[in-house]
């Protein structure tokens, strides 16, 4: 598969007002590249660089020194601007800051009146967007009665009726109550599955983070670990060191593997927790 995304040697500052003090970096030289269809899953402690690093993806913000790529468009291109943003949609914490209209669908369709799509076009693709988010009943209803969760997959029916190659959400279910966020993660996850849109997750939930194909984690603006959930889950003490906490299933584990237990690493899930401690009772009873 293709790169969608290619970041080399990202360094990143941001340039206070004040021009007597000096800048302070805030992406300290990352590479990373994401290809076409993945689901990955940006972890890290408040302030590590993780929105920094998302407002990159679609040109909010411009390196400082190397070069990002997606989709093909350099973000320092000013002429692809536009084209980049379609390819590359964000969704963010704050629903209500992301709806700007009256009538769910209206809002779906700004974008697209923006870039004068044709009325008949326009028509399907916001209808298909709000039948993908599961939001179709509600598409004459005043965005402001909805839920948290509804907001956002309103605001994610708008990025998909742009048919993105790429959604970046930066925590978008921060401010959501947990059957709000369950249904914005299912929703992107079936995104992902079905259209193959590619999507980067910035979460501090270890949870959510343990249900994406890929984990980046990130510290002080560097990548530190890379890799299938649970292959980075089951770095335990690395990821303490750096003041996440690892999915309590993982941590169980991980304490009875320290106190001799067979007991394999990187379990990230309840299921296969229990399968694990099933099998050392099994295997306790054959010997
Ligand atoms: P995260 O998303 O992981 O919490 P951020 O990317 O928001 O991290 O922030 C990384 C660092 O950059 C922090 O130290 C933060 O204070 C600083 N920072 C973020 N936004 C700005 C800004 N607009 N101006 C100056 N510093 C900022």
């Amino acid at each position: 598969m293709e790169n969608i995304i290619e970041i080399e040697g990202l360094h990143f500052s941001y340039q206070s007002e004040d021009e007597e003090e000096e800048a302070v970096e805030v992406l300290k030289g990352i590479d990373l590249s994401i290809k076409q269809g993945e689901f990955v899953a940006v972890l890290g402690h408040n302030g590590s660089g993780k929105s920094t690093l998302a407002k990159h993806l679609n040109a909010i913000l411009r390196p400082t020194q190397g070069k990002v790529t997606v989709n093909g468009i350099d973000t320092a291109d000013d002429d692809r601007i536009f084209e980049l943003r379609q390819s590359a949609g964000m969704v963010f914490q704050n629903p209500d800051n992301q709806i700007v209209s009256s009538v769910v669908e209206e809002d779906v369709a700004f974008a697209l009146e923006n870039l004068g799509v044709p009325y008949e076009e326009m028509r399907r693709r916001v209808d298909d967007a709000l039948k993908a988010v599961n939001m179709y009943d509600y598409r004459l209803h005043a965005p402001s009665q909805l839920s948290g969760g509804q907001k956002q997959r309103v605001a994610i029916a708008g990025i998909i009726a742009m048919q993105p190659k790429c959604i970046i959400l930066d925590e978008p279910t921060a401010m959501l109550d947990p059957q709000g966020r369950k249904e914005v993660m299912a929703t992107i996850h079936r995104m992902n599955r079905e259209q193959g849109i590619t999507m980067v997750l910035i979460t501090h939930y270890m949870d959510e983070a343990a249900q994406c194909g890929r984990v980046v984690v990130m510290d002080k603006g560097s990548v530190v670990l890379d890799g299938k959930p649970e292959q980075v889950f089951s770095e335990v003490e690395k990821l303490k060191s750096i003041g996440l906490d690892v999915p309590q299933v993982t941590e169980l584990a991980w304490e009875l593997r320290r106190a001799g237990y067979d007991i394999s690493p990187g379990i990230i899930t309840e299921d296969e927790f229990a399968d694990a401690v099933e099998r050392l009772f099994s295997a306790d009873k054959q010997g």
